[in-house]
């Protein structure tokens, strides 16, 4: 299928270090493929933990001059990096279609998202206030003010490809942070076309490096045990971001962890099953299921069951799965046959319990990167589908008689990122809302994230947030200034 580019030169196969394009010290490269047809799209440079060291050690030089700017001179910049971004969207969205695989509309989507994060953090970044405080001896004033943690390292995960990135560059530098980021292996072209725009947008040489590469834990060891990186933040499991805890714990580095989710999404009886329907639909299906705040736990109240299964299937049923370049396709493929088999294993394992399969349930004709999209009913919580992020397009529907019972289901989990709930009844809205332990709640509502509001999860599912007025602080320290002798 064809994937021409209004401009080839974003398409980089290097990784980006102080300023230039670089390939890997030993020469290794490693091959990034197309997963709605295994097409092999181009061999990217592998670097390692040494070429992760000169990128630190550069972001520190640049950091030192970038923090001395002031707010409006970073701002400019990064508003010339939005005004890019949003020039390229179309070749951007096409890059992130045929190495991720989701549909063009969605990549289109992304792509506006990812850039609403530059401009928003490019405003955001001039409102870095601090206090005045009323000081307990009458001779001193206390001060606290905010400065940039220093360099940052990144780790970002390929089911977004564009905005996981977007939203931790732009208030790193924004507030006069560098940053050193490793993109997922799966989807570095995405990652190397924005930092291609930042470098024409004037974002100087230092101070956003793009390391890809292989070896995860090389990259990432390096990130997380140098002491001239201050902070890590990263986007992916659980149990890689508590490695990386650990790993960072011996330096005391901070870090923002936005990890994994088993969403809950819970249609209670006098739900408005229209968009109760469609809002379920949306939030399990986008990216094929491929996203931490997708519903993972249909829960729906036992009056209402049978016609939401009956809706639920007939939407379904409407979904057209194909190459994400084919405008026709509703839905694209998974983003590797390994993960396929995994969402597989994890209906086998509920049907095996006597879930049914009310449609799909197996891997499609399409090919092994593509799943049918698949109901379950008959499901419980000693299933994996009720215990483990299923990560595809697979919807379990759970049944529940009272309300207590829903935000017990809701709750039992170690995740704690997205929830969602229907209802009509305003003082259910209130009760449920406080009783889900969640970082995000939609309420009759699942498009829940924008460049506006925190996004962040509680529990396991991590730490910090993203976006919004709050997203600045996760690369802020705040310092105390005493200042005495006023009776001098
Ligand atoms: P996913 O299931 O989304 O691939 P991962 O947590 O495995 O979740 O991957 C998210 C990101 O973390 C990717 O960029 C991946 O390369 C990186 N990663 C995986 N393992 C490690 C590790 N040991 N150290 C550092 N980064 C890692």
């Amino acid at each position: 299928m064809d994937f021409q580019l209004n401009d080839p030169s974003l398409l980089k196969h290097q990784g980006f270090i102080n300023g230039e394009w670089l390939d890997a010290d030993d020469k290794q490269t490693f091959a990034v493929t197309n997963p709605a047809n295994g097409e092999h799209l181009g061999d990217v440079a592998s670097m390692g933990g040494a070429q992760t060291r000169i990128a630190i050690e550069a972001a520190q030089v640049a950091q030192a001059a970038w923090k001395a700017e002031s707010a409006q001179a970073r701002s400019a910049i990064l508003e010339r990096w939005y005004a890019l971004v949003m020039a390229n969207k179309d070749d951007l969205a096409k890059i992130m279609t045929i190495e991720q695989g989701k549909p063009l509309f969605e990549s289109s989507g992304e792509v506006a998202y990812g850039a609403s994060f530059i401009k928003w953090f490019a405003e955001e970044g001039k409102r870095v206030y601090g206090d005045t405080i009323p000081a307990a001896q009458s001779d001193r004033r206390g001060i606290a003010i905010k400065q940039p943690v220093g360099v940052v390292g990144a780790i970002t995960p390929w089911n977004f490809p564009n905005a996981m990135i977007t939203r931790k560059v732009a208030p790193a530098l924004a507030v006069g942070c560098a940053i050193v980021l490793k993109p997922a292996a799966e989807t570095p072209f995405s990652a190397l076309a924005l930092v291609e725009l930042a470098n024409r947008a004037g974002v100087p040489a230092g101070l956003f490096n793009v390391v890809p590469g292989m070896d995860a834990p090389a990259i990432g060891g390096e990130l997380t045990s140098n002491p001239i990186v201050k902070k890590v933040t990263f986007t992916g499991s659980t149990p890689v971001g508590k490695l990386l805890m650990q790993q960072c714990a011996a330096t005391v580095k901070r870090t923002s962890m936005e990890l994994g989710g088993n969403a809950p999404v819970i249609i209670f009886d006098d739900a408005d099953l229209d968009i109760a329907v469609a809002g379920a639909l949306l939030s399990k299906f986008r990216n094929s299921g491929q996203t931490c705040i997708c519903s993972n736990r249909i829960i729906v109240q036992d009056g209402i069951y049978d016609e939401f299964v009956k809706r639920f299937t007939a939407a379904v049923k409407d979904f057209r799965i194909g190459n994400g370049l084919d405008a026709n396709s509703t839905h694209g493929p998974v983003i590797t046959e390994k993960a396929a088999a995994g969402i597989h294993a994890k209906v086998e394992n509920a049907v095996a319990q006597g879930a049914n399969v009310i449609i799909g349930g197996r891997i499609s004709d399409l090919g092994s990167h593509f799943y049918e999209p698949t109901i379950l009913t008959n499901v419980n919580d000693t299933m994996a589908v009720f215990r483990e992020e299923i990560f595809g397009p697979v919807a379990p529907i759970f049944k529940f008689s009272t309300e207590e019972q829903a935000v017990a289901m809701a709750n039992d989990t170690e995740f704690g990122l997205a929830a969602y709930f229907y209802t009509e009844n305003i003082g259910r809205t209130w009760r449920v809302s406080e009783a889900l332990e969640y970082g995000m709640v939609g309420v009759n509502e699942t498009a829940i994230t924008s460049e506006v509001i925190p996004f962040g999860g509680v529990k396991e599912s991590g730490q910090g947030r993203e976006g919004s007025k709050f997203g600045l602080d996760d690369y802020l320290e705040i310092k105390y200034i005493c200042m005495g002798g006023l009776n001098r």
